[in-house]
C-alpha cells in the first residue's frame, strides 16, 4: 500500500491568473516547511498555462497550504 512521493511533496492550490482556473500543485516538503503564516513568493510553473507564477504561499491554521488570494472568496 505505498503512497510514492506523497510524504514529500506539499499540496497547495492556486488560481492561474492566465486562465482563471483553480489549480493544485505542489511544493517539497523541505521547502514547505519554511512556509508560514505570511507567506512565502515560489515560482511555481503552472500546469494550466504552462507559465510560471510567482505565487505567495501561505501557511493555512489547519496546516495545510494555499496560494489562494483569500480576498477572492471560494
Ligand atoms: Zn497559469
Amino acid at each position: 500500500m505505498g503512497e510514492p512521493a506523497r510524504d514529500v511533496m506539499a499540496p497547495f492550490l492556486f488560481r492561474c491568473p492566465t486562465t482563471g482556473m483553480t489549480v493544485q500543485d505542489f511544493v517539497a516538503q523541505d521547502e514547505a516547511d519554511d512556509i508560514g503564516d505570511l507567506g512565502t513568493h515560489h515560482a511555481i510553473k503552472c500546469i494550466a498555462c504552462g507559465r510560471v507564477h510567482m505565487l505567495a504561499i501561505r501557511r493555512l491554521a489547519n496546516g495545510g497550504l494555499t496560494a489562494l488570494d483569500p480576498d477572492q472568496g471560494d
